[in-house]
């Protein structure tokens, strides 16, 4: 008999008639035979709730107690879901992570998995059982809990997968599959077949939500097979794969993009060693994670220096440079928060010349300003002021012909 792991996101589950539906889907399932152990996320909005709720009492409420709120939305769906197997005759048994030992780092509302236990899982399995666990949780070595990040559901999937060898690890949303881009800013976007591991993880980590970026990590890690499927219709979804040598690629597989983009600029600073070290040191010391950088070529001895933060670090970055402006003796800071960032990605940019050139004609031709660039071996971004997003995405969609299976 397999084993697979299914998830189902909030969508899936965001009501009772579509738990109804999740634990018919997961009937079929059994019937054909598989081992099932299924990860659901909070009811579509319930987290985002709970994190408001928190927001009124305290703009920074201690993590550890932000983590036991944030981590309920899911004990909801569990029990749920459990509740409408077991009324259509099928034994089914809900856990929080913290009951199947999903050991996490004490990092509170962003952990990282360590390990799991999967016995307890593996009795009711072999009892027949379908296995139903919260996503987005576990516990910490000294049994507080912890939450995973947004999104986080999708690891625990992935890490389940991995922890008890299952052959597939299914992600069900509300898309079909992984496309060339998020069909809800280009309608005619593409469902992928199969997307490399290594493309994946670019495209999570430039912004594309569909999967979290430690899923992917994970599945990369452990070698878990990784399907993207509808909850609503049936089809193959999209399989995230190895590269295979033989496989003909096209050059750009997807285009990503962040809203949550701020860019600081400190202008005037002295060029000369340890500015730089200067500038981000006490930022990275404020816990703010730095994406791009930029720095000018120096002009009679003084240099700029620019670089982007994720949105909601913005005043608090803006506030730290300030003061190592003064410091340094800088003539001026600024900033924007009003950008976003867009980005090409595909394997196949390796050995293919040209691919920037294509993308700054097409977004040149429609007057989008570019305000900052940045090249990996398989991803060109690209930050535009925030008004640029929608016409930018689809103008390089169309400008690769992405909607085109055999794309260039
Ligand atoms: P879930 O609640 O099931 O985890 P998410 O909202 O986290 O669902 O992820 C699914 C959403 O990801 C889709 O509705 C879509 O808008 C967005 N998305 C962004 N980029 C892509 C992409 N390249 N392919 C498919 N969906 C994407
Ligand atoms: N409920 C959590 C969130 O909204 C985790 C998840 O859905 O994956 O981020
Ligand atoms: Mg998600």
């Amino acid at each position: 008999m397999s084993l697979i792991v299914q998830k189902y996101g909030g969508t899936s589950v965001g009501s009772i008639e579509k738990i109804e539906q999740v634990a018919e889907k997961l009937i079929a399932a059994r019937k054909a035979g598989h081992s099932i152990v299924v990860v659901v996320s909070a009811m579509s909005g319930e987290t985002n709730r709970l994190i408001e709720m928190a927001s009124r009492i305290s703009d920074r409420p201690e993590p550890r107690e932000y983590d036991v709120l944030v981590s309920t939305g899911e004990q909801v769906t569990i029990a749920l879901l459990s509740m409408a197997l077991n009324k259509r005759g099928y034994a089914a048994r809900s856990y929080t992570g913290s009951q199947v030992h999903i050991l996490t780092d004490s990092a509170h509302t962003k952990a990282r998995i360590l390990d799991i236990d999967e016995s307890r899982m593996r009795a009711d399995l072999e009892q027949g059982c379908i296995v139903v666990v919260a996503g987005f949780q576990g516990r910490d070595e000294h049994g507080n809990i912890t939450t995973l990040g947004r999104g986080g559901s999708d690891t625990t999937a992935v890490a389940l997968a991995a922890a008890l060898k299952a052959d597939e690890c299914q992600i069900y949303t509300d898309v079909d599959g992984v496309y060339t881009t998020d069909p809800r800013v280009v309608p005619h976007a593409r469902r992928l077949d199969c997307i490399t591991f290594e493309e994946m993880l670019e495209m999570a980590s430039l912004g594309s939500k569909v999967l979290q970026i430690r899923a992917v990590e994970f599945a990369g890690k452990y070698n878990v097979n990784l399907r993207v499927l509808s909850s609503f219709e049936e089809g193959p979804g999209t399989l995230i794969t190895f590269e295979d040598e033989s496989m003909e690629r096209p050059v750009i597989s997807g285009i990503a993009f962040n809203r949550d983009e701020a860019k600081l600029t400190i202008l005037g600073v002295p060029d000369q060693p340890g500015v730089a070290y200067q500038i981000l040191g006490p930022i990275g010391e404020a816990n703010i994670e730095v994406d791009m950088i930029i720095q000018n070529v120096g002009d009679d001895g003084t240099t700029d220096f620019t670089f982007t933060v994720n949105r909601s670090d913005y005043e608090k970055a803006m506030s730290v440079l300030q003061n190592t402006a003064k410091t340094l003796g800088a003539r001026e800071v600024t900033g924007d928060n009003a950008i976003v960032k867009i980005s090409l990605v595909g394997v196949g940019m390796r050995s293919h010349a040209g691919i920037a050139s294509t993308m700054f004609k097409a977004l040149a031709k429609e007057g989008i300003n570019i305000r900052m660039i940045s090249t990996s071996e398989i991803k060109i971004s690209v930050v535009v002021d925030e008004k640029y997003l929608e016409l930018g995405v689809r103008t390089l969609h169309d400008a690769f012909n992405l909607d085109q299976a055999s794309a260039a």
